[in-house]
């Protein structure tokens, strides 16, 4: 917001007093005008980094909820009976980052690790990173990002899930979404049983989880087209644009109960509930392709949020209150189990 507006005052500041310079004769024309076309190159420049909002007015994502259903309850009779989530560390984004042309305020954050239980079993989706990536990532305090807390007993709670987990997956590659696995005292453990994809493997941004390299020589990583059942009531679904190996996980419990985590292709449900793309200065500095977000948006607006037989519910990974909105009607659980 501050930013924005700063940008903003700077060119009007500078047009006006090129106007003024030259109306009282302190400025000459080449000047003039020199100052009028580079306030006007900066005041384009504030549109299109973050004001400019790409969305489709018809999506071409391709999900057919009613496919990704019938694959989800193939095994009926062993749907998970549960979904639980656990914060890990909460921090403050900057409004301008997360919604093309802003918001009133930044954005309260929340870091949270998700446990599907079965009767057999546990799933874990998303693995935020430890303390220590946590402070880096707080470090960007240039962008506006800051830090409010880190709970290291839940991080230790998350990683004895974790270890008693069949499976560990998450919706992309960043390392607030992987670095609880890759900074995990029990590493080789854990990379047994997590379900990584080729693209999330391969994918640049990986890199800031560090993982240790070696871990890489044997893992072999999924590959699949566009859904794949990996147990019964879940289903992943491609869905690149907010990095080349994000997806989305549909999960269904056995009440009937249907939950889709978006990852971060909406940091804020402010995004599919405005239709507001992330700005194009979010995109930069995250790699994002913001074509495919917008298809992805659109989508989600259409066929979910403003369908009114949808019942659907959306979990976005970052979004705290809505988060807490799940924990008080008691759609999610607040703890692991
Ligand atoms: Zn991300
Ligand atoms: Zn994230």
């Amino acid at each position: 917001m501050r930013l924005r507006k700063g940008l903003r005052i700077v060119c009007a500041f500078s047009f006006l007093f090129s106007i003024v310079g030259f109306t009282f004769s302190y400025l000459s024309l080449p000047t003039t005008l020199l100052i009028v076309f580079l306030s006007g190159t900066l005041c384009l420049l504030e549109y299109f980094l973050f004001e400019r909002n790409v969305i489709p007015i018809v999506s071409n994502f391709a999900l057919d909820l009613e496919v990704v259903r019938n694959l989800a309850k193939s095994e009926q009779s062993q749907l998970p009976t549960q979904l639980n989530s656990l914060i890990v560390a909460e921090g403050e984004i900057p409004d301008w980052i997360v919604v093309a042309g802003g918001a009133p305020q930044n954005f309260h954050i929340s870091f949270a690790s998700f446990q599907v239980v079965f009767n057999d079993k546990t799933i874990i989706i998303e693995c935020p990173f430890n303390k220590v990536l946590y402070d880096k990532f707080c470090r960007f305090k240039v962008l506006g990002i800051k830090g409010k807390a880190f709970y290291e007993k839940n991080f230790n709670i998350m990683q004895k899930a974790l270890l008693e987990a069949d499976f560990i997956l998450t919706t992309h590659e960043h390392w607030d979404h992987i670095g609880g696995i890759a900074q995990s005292p029990h590493i080789d453990e854990l990379m047994k049983k997590t379900v990584l994809t080729s693209e999330q493997v391969s994918g640049h941004t990986i890199k800031m989880a560090e993982f240790p390299q070696e871990i890489w020589d044997d893992y072999i990583p999924l590959e699949y087209d566009r859904y794949h059942v990996l147990a019964p009531g879940i289903v992943l679904i491609k869905a690149p644009g907010h990095s080349c190996g994000s997806q989305m996980i549909f999960v269904q419990l056995k009440n009937g109960e249907e939950f889709l985590f978006i990852g971060d292709i909406a940091w804020n449900l402010i995004n599919i509930e405005q239709l507001k793309n992330h700005s194009r200065i979010g995109m930069l500095i995250r790699y994002e392709n913001g074509r495919f977000l917008g298809h992805q948006l659109r989508w989600l607006f259409d066929k979910i949020w403003n369908n009114p037989k949808e019942r659907i519910h959306l979990v976005t990974s970052h979004d705290l209150k809505h988060l807490e909105y799940y924990h008080r009607i008691g759609l999610i659980g607040d703890h692991f189990q």
